[in-house]
Parts: structure tokens; C-alpha cells; sequence
């Protein structure tokens, strides 16, 4: 397992892959630009060769995270336009950066209903990988079902992923508090949503982890992250996945809130206490 947490790439890439090492991360994130903005951003290549070069020596694995201001869903052709080019770009500068992934929230359907999001949002994936060759894959991350967010069951992102003309180039990033917030896992229930993982093939797409508790309650369709051990999942139910064998080998990466992101250097800490602590059952 490659604990690490999401970093800023404010001051370039290899400032952030040398800022991963410092806290004590085997892996990171990084937005590919502002995450509330689409300006499309320059690239520092020599700055990226220097970070993917340090990533690789110290062999830490990288994981990108695209704006969230793209909906995949979009019945608007202005936003259905931009969030192909950006998301295309944002493919490129994770190629760039070396990240095994680069996730991507799965759409909302804004009151078009359920079926012609998803529809919608299988087209618009089509649109995106259908010229990409790279070897990052893009990652649907499931959400908490906020608003209307799509993608909060397993089997759901499982087929969407199925529908599209480019199920190889598509992987699948799993948030430990979307799917609590969404009702798909709680403590009680951690073992049938691995059994779930994989019944439907989910696991074996799975490319990395969120890792957050959540301050909102189990099943309350809302995106709030908590630190570790603080929220409403709690640091017993959390553990279940830091020893879990499945999982064995992936990114687990923090988005927890922070000052600081000195912070994760401690969080990072607590999780291999949590993960290495013999289990009291
Ligand atoms: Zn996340
Ligand atoms: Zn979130």
C-alpha cells in the first residue's frame, strides 16, 4: 500500500514530488490546473522531467485530480465542448507528469434524469478517449450522490465504464467518505462492498484510493471530508481497508482538510500506526 496525500503543484511538479518525500508519502496528488477554473495551463516540461525522474528514484506513484467544474453529463453544448477539451488536456499533462491516473468526478445529470446523464456521460467519454493513446488511464471516481451527482454504486460505475467504446483506457478511483456519504459502506457492511468489488470487476480496475473520513453522517449524499479518525466513519471501519490484502499495492491517498499540508506528514504517520496495529477482535 502507497500511503501518501494530495499535494499543491503550485511552485511546479518536482517542488511537489520532493514535498511528497519530505512528508513521508509513497504516493501523491496534484491538480492538473486550478480546480475551479479551465484556464488551460503551460507546462513546464523540463520542470516535469525533473519531477517524474525524482518520483521514479524514490518510487513514489503519482495520481492527478481534473477541475471539478467539467460534468461529464452536461446537456449544454458550451460545457459538453470545454470538458472534452480540458479533460483531453488534462490527460496530456498527466502523461506528462508519469501518473498512473486522472480522476475524473462522474457527471451530474442537472435534472435530465439518471438515464440520459448516464448516456450522456458514456458519449462524452467516448468524445475524450477516443483519439487517446497514452498509458495514464482516466479514473471515475464515485461520488456521495450530492445534488445530481451520478455515479455512486459500484455496479454503476462499473458499467459505464462497460458502455464505453474504451473500457481499457478507463479505470476506477474509490473515495472511502463519497461511498460512505452515498450509503454504499460503513463498518458493518465493509465486507460485502469488497465482495461487491469483486463480483463486478471493479476491483481489478481499481487504480487508487481516496482516503477520508466524512463529517457528514453514513448515507447523507453529502461531500464533506474529515480527518482521519474524526468524522463519522471513524478510525475502526477505516483500518478495515489499510489491511485489507485487496488493496494491497495501491495509492491511499489523503484529501483531508488541512492548514497546512505539513499536516499529512503526521496523518500519513497515524495511518501506518493504524494499519500495522494488531486488531483487538
Ligand atoms: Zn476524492
Ligand atoms: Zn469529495
Amino acid at each position: 500500500m502507497k500511503i501518501g496525500c494530495h499535494i499543491s503543484v503550485a511552485k511546479g511538479f518536482q517542488n511537489a514530488s520532493r514535498r511528497a518525500e519530505e512528508l513521508g508519502a509513497a504516493s501523491f496528488q496534484v491538480f492538473t490546473k486550478n480546480p475551479r477554473g479551465l484556464r488551460p495551463k503551460k507546462i513546464d516540461y523540463q520542470d516535469a522531467e525533473r519531477g517524474v525522474a525524482f518520483c521514479r528514484e524514490k518510487n513514489i506513484t503519482l495520481v492527478v485530480h481534473t477541475p471539478y467544474i467539467t460534468n461529464l453529463s452536461t446537456p449544454k453544448a458550451d460545457l459538453h465542448e470545454v470538458t472534452i477539451r480540458s479533460i483531453k488536456e488534462d490527460l496530456h499533462i498527466a502523461e506528462t507528469y508519469g501518473a498512473v491516473g486522472a480522476v475524473v468526478h462522474c457527471g451530474k445529470h442537472v435534472g435530465e434524469g439518471v438515464e440520459y446523464g448516464t448516456r450522456r456521460m458514456v458519449e462524452t467519454l467516448n468524445e475524450i478517449l477516443s483519439e487517446y493513446q497514452g498509458s495514464t488511464r482516466l479514473l471515475l471516481e464515485n461520488t456521495a450522490g450530492q445534488g445530481s451527482e451520478l455515479g455512486l454504486a459500484i455496479e454503476d460505475l462499473v458499467r459505464v465504464r462497460e458502455a464505453t467504446d474504451y473500457p481499457e483506457k478507463i479505470g476506477f478511483c474509490f473515495d472511502t467518505c463519497h461511498a460512505f456519504a452515498a450509503g454504499v459502506w460503513n463498518e458493518d457492511s465493509f465486507d460485502d462492498l469488497v465482495q461487491t468489488m469483486e463480483e463486478t470487476g471493479y476491483l481489478e480496475q481499481l487504480v487508487a484510493i481516496h482516503f477520508n473520513d466524512s463529517k457528514a453522517p453514513y448515507d447523507s449524499r453529502k461531500d464533506r471530508h474529515e480527518k482521519i479518525g474524526q468524522g463519522e466513519i471513524g478510525a475502526s471501519a477505516l483500518s478495515l481497508f489499510l489491511r485489507c490484502d485487496r488493496f494491497e499495492g495501491l495509492p491511499v491517498i489523503l484529501e483531508t482538510p488541512v492548514e497546512n499540508e505539513t499536516e499529512y506528514a503526521e496523518e500519513i504517520t497515524y495511518l501506518h500506526q493504524l494499519k500495522d496495529a494488531e486488531t483487538t477482535a
